[in-house]
This record gives structure tokens, sequence and C-alpha cells, in this order.
């Protein structure tokens, strides 16, 4: 897999494992890149030239490779978005804030990223609405059993990410929907650390909402996804207006476009809508089931050599994982872990993971975070565990 990907290439040195808070991006997703602004740069949907034609033409095909990707009904439920952050402010913007009033509430969990977390906090303070969040046990499992009572009447949006970016749990989102859906809940599901490598069905799934990003899935920064039902965001408002999203002007009132380009105002990152697209092929080359394997051999290698090592604590021990490994060690600040391994050229995170909420509840101000992709290695995992004796070394 290295080969695919140049900047692995350049830099054999390097073992990135960081790939939770961006992947690294395969020349084929560059290729697209540089063939779009050499070849096709034009406007979308509005100029009548050829170029015009071929831009519009790449974007919408980019828009078909998402919708066959997380097996969406119609291209219609697929919007492009500047990321996962960007759709999950949508969602509560444009269905929930109108349909929020005080006594109401919107049920999260504790693990949710702050792109799934302070968009509902701060909408909730401002309508009077209660934000009611579902635990973690100390494994770093969600604890369904508060569900059934987390949720009532007055439930106007369950939302869940799908793996912790900080724990790396895969949290059993099918039986959650379920739940949601029993109780006639809309839910929304935080897909940003699932996509690039587990087969998702937004159908079967019979999800209502999904998110996710683009540099996630090894595609470019600055698009992402919103899936939602189609007969849902016809309900719904735009919250961002301009050009694109309209039908009409006139100066007694605008007509909004149709679907999804009424939830998409202004020119859109077209390149990287097209990026993406390649992105989604390659990973389709590849296979999610073969990396998903892949990095299950990482995680467990990992887990078992940094286990072995005094004073380290793996916070994020669920029974179901994805390949994200977060660990504290004794004496030793994540930064300081995360600086003395730079050193080495490993790359990992350290610090709070945007989750906040989460590090209060394991009483930590933040942890060391290694996270793996396809192109890693069992060598850089041996080299990580290295670099952390060497880091206990210095501090004891
Ligand atoms: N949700 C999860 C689980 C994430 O890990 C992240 C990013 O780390 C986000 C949402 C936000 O993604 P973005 O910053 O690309 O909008």
């Amino acid at each position: 897999m290295r080969k695919h990907f140049p900047l692995i290439q350049k830099h054999p040195e390097l073992a990135y494992l960081d790939n939770a808070a961006t992947t690294q991006k395969p020349q084929v997703v560059i290729d697209a890149l540089v063939h779009y602004y050499t070849q096709l740069n034009a406007n979308i949907h509005r100029s009548p030239h050829r170029l015009g034609a071929e831009a519009t033409a790449a974007y919408e095909g980019a828009r078909e490779l998402v919708r066959d990707f997380i097996g969406a009904a119609k291209m219609e439920e697929i919007v492009f978005t500047k990321g996962a952050t960007e759709a999950v402010n949508l969602v509560a913007q444009s269905f929930v804030r109108p349909r929020l009033q005080a006594g109401d509430n919107v049920v999260i969990s504790i693990m949710e990223h702050h792109a799934n977390f302070v968009p509902w906090q701060v909408l909730c303070a401002e309508k009077g609405a209660e934000l009611r969040i579902i635990p973690v046990d100390e494994a770093g499992e969600l604890d369904l059993s508060q569900l059934d009572n987390l949720l009532d009447e007055r439930t106007k949006m369950l939302a869940v990410v799908h793996i912790s970016n900080t724990l790396g749990t895969i949290n059993p989102i099918k039986n959650i929907i379920q739940k949601a859906h029993e109780k006639e809940i809309p839910i929304l599901i935080d897909a940003a650390q699932s996509v690039a490598h587990y087969a998702l069905d937004v159908q079967e799934l019979d999800c209502d909402f999904l998110v996710f990003s683009g540099h996630k899935v090894y595609a470019p920064t600055g698009i992402g996804v919103l899936y939602a039902k189609e007969n849902i965001l016809e309900n719904m408002k735009p919250y961002q207006y301009g050009g694109d999203m309209i039908l009409s002007v006139t100066l007694e009132g605008t007509t909004f476009n149709r679907l999804p380009y009424r939830f998409e105002a202004g020119t859109p990152p077209i390149a990287e809508a097209i990026g993406l697209g390649k992105a989604l092929e390659f990973l389709r080359g590849v296979g999610q089931e073969a990396i998903q394997a892949h990095i299950h051999q990482l995680l467990v290698h990992a887990t078992a050599e940094l286990s072995k090592i005094e004073g380290l604590r793996i916070v994020g021990q669920a029974a179901e994982k994805s390949g994200i490994l977060s660990f504290t060690l004794d004496h030793a600040h994540p930064h300081d872990i995360a600086t003395l391994l730079d050193q080495s050229h490993i790359a990992i995170r350290a610090g709070h993971h945007c989750t906040q909420p989460l590090m209060e509840r394991f009483g930590i101000s933040g942890t060391a975070r290694a996270s793996f992709a396809m192109y890693n290695t069992m060598e850089e995992v041996d080299r990580l565990v290295d670099a952390v004796l060497g880091v206990v070394k210095v501090f004891s």
C-alpha cells in the first residue's frame, strides 16, 4: 500500500500514526486535484461553456460515487459540506433548531467529538432545552442500559458517534438506531472515524442522518458529506443562503433550488469533491474488509506490547475497537510523549482530541494517541513500542 502514498514514500523514516486526525493522500487523489486544475477548472452548475459542463459532470459524478459508497438510495440525499463539523451544524440549525422548544431535549454521548457536542450544547442552552448524555463505563463502552430512560417523547434528536476518535470504541449503532426509531426519534450518526475502514450502508442502518469528512478517508481537506433521508431534507429549511441554492429571486422573495443544491450555497469545494470521489474508488479497490483486518492486527499487536509497559494505561478497552489506541504514562505528560516520539520520527497525537468531557469522565487532561491506517506496518508498531519504552526511561 505504501507505494500509493507519495508522502510516505518520500519519508521512509516516518511512522505516521496520526491517522485519526487526518490520513495521507494516495497519488490518485493528488492526480485528481492536479487534473481538475490543469484540465477542467471552471465553476459548476452555471457556466454554459464546455469546461463548465465538464466540471459539473465531474462534481456530480463524485456525488454519485459517494451515494453508491454509503448505499444511499438517491443522489438528492447527498449534501456536500466542508466536513463532518459543518454537516452536524447544518442538521442542528436546519432540522433541530426549528423543532426544539424549552423543555425538549437532545441526547448525545459523553464520547462525542466536540463537533457533535458543542452544536447541540449551544442550541439547547439557547432554547432552554436539556442536553442529555449517555455515559461510558471504565472500558469505554456506552452504557446503553440508560438509553431507554434518556429517550422520551420530548427528545428531538439522538446524535451518536460510530467510532470514538479517542477511545477507538465501535458503538453498536444498529441497535441504537433501532431504539431511537422505536420512539420515533431522529438519529444522526457521526461516521467520521468509520467510513474509511468499515463498509456502511445507510439504507440497511436506517439512520436519518450520517456525517463524515473527506480528509479522514484518504481524500482532501475541505470536503465532507451529510447524508439525510430525502423526506427529511425536503422538510428542512436551509441555514446558509446565496448563489446556486436558489431557483429564482425577486424583490418579493426567493424560491429555493431542489435537493441537494438547496443546502450547498455558494461555490462548493469542487476539486475536493472530485478528490473525495477518487479516494472512495481507491478504497473500494483496496477493499475495506482487508484494510479493517490489517488495522485490527496492528491494534492487537500494539495493545499487547504496550500493555506490558509499567505505568502505561490504555484509555479505552472496549471489546469492539478500531485502530485507535489512546494511552497515558505515569510521570510523562502526553505532549512530552508525542514530542519525544517525534524525535524518533514517529508522529502521534497528544491532548484531549476534541473530547474534553470524555477526558473529564476519565479524570485525565489528555492522552497520547496512536491511530492506524492501511499503510502502517507491524515494524512501525514495534518502533512505537520501543520509543515509548525510551520515554519511560527518560521519566523514571
Ligand atoms: N467526529 C469525529 C469522531 C472526529 O474524529 C472528527 C475529527 O477528528 C470530527 C467529527 C470532526 O471532523 P472535521 O474536523 O473534519 O469536521
